[in-house]
């Protein structure tokens, strides 16, 4: 993918306040109309109707890090796909490592999760990803490959209407390749790596044939020093960006070196 088509999507996690959120909501819509890449943030549920006042007639796509399957209901702590849409979000994360393993979110509540937001209309983020235990004992390509086959057999098998993904820039379905031990830890896989798997990803996607690109992202300790080699990668077509990205100076670094 050409380097002005990459996608830079942000996940705040559980940070920043109203005022924080939206000053750097704005900081990175200015900085993104000069910038060639595709920009995405996801703030915390609460923050988002914020955001997304700012961010109404900019060309930065806002979205949520969670969503339910179903579109009302007793699920108490969750959060409707058609909730989301209601207040301008176009897509959601799910099956982060962080909703993984900390919450024991399984890979079934996860596809669900993923099916939903699809048949809903949000796009979708899907974070798979090994662990260091996995990473040593040379088990990335075997679990990745899991986690993306059963998505993507469930996706293909589901009554979705996958025309109405074929225009990438509105609707996508979108996996990030998030290295568990990477994430949070300045732990970065080398680019090596990062290409070994993500060619993996893109040659089980080709085998379903569907009408449609479905970008890989890269997730782990991406930052203001290391974004441009990764995304250098012909097959790395963005990047998840945590930490960095809601530290103004390091996410504007990032997008000034895609402008
Ligand atoms: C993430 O949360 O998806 C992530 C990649 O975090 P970090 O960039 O902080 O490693």
């Amino acid at each position: 993918m050409a380097l002005s088509n990459k996608i830079l999507a942000c996940n705040w996690k559980m940070n920043l306040k109203i005022q924080e959120a939206t000053e750097l909501a704005r900081f990175v819509s200015q900085k993104a109309d000069k910038c060639n890449a595709s920009v995405w943030i996801a703030p915390s549920f609460t923050l988002l109707p914020h955001v997304a006042k700012i961010l109404e007639n900019s060309r930065v796509n806002y979205g949520a890090q969670n969503v339910h399957w179903d579109t009302c209901g007793a699920y108490t702590g969750e959060i409707s796909p058609s909730m989301l849409k209601e207040i301008g979000c176009s897509f959601s994360i799910v099956g982060h490592s962080e909703r993984r393993q900390i919450f024991g979110e399984s890979n079934d509540i996860i596809i669900k999760r993923a099916l939903g937001s699809l048949k809903h209309g949000l796009s979708v983020i899907l974070c798979v990803g090994e662990t260091l235990q996995e990473f040593e004992n040379n088990e990335t390509v075997k679990v990745v490959s899991f986690q993306v086959k059963s998505f993507l057999n469930e996706l293909a098998n589901a009554s979705i209407e996958l025309e109405s993904f074929s225009d990438s820039k509105v609707k996508s379905i979108i996996i990030a390749y998030e290295p568990v031990w990477a994430i949070g830890t300045g732990k970065v896989a080398t680019n090596e790596n990062i290409a070994s798997v993500h060619t993996t990803i893109h040659s089980i996607i080709q085998k379903y044939s569907f009408p449609f690109t479905v970008p890989v992202l890269y997730g782990g300790s991406v930052n203001e020093n290391n974004a441009r080699s990764i995304l250098d990668l012909e097959v790395v077509d963005g990047a998840l960006i945590g930490g960095a990205s809601i530290d103004s100076r390091k996410i504007g670094m990032i997008l000034d070196q895609f402008s």
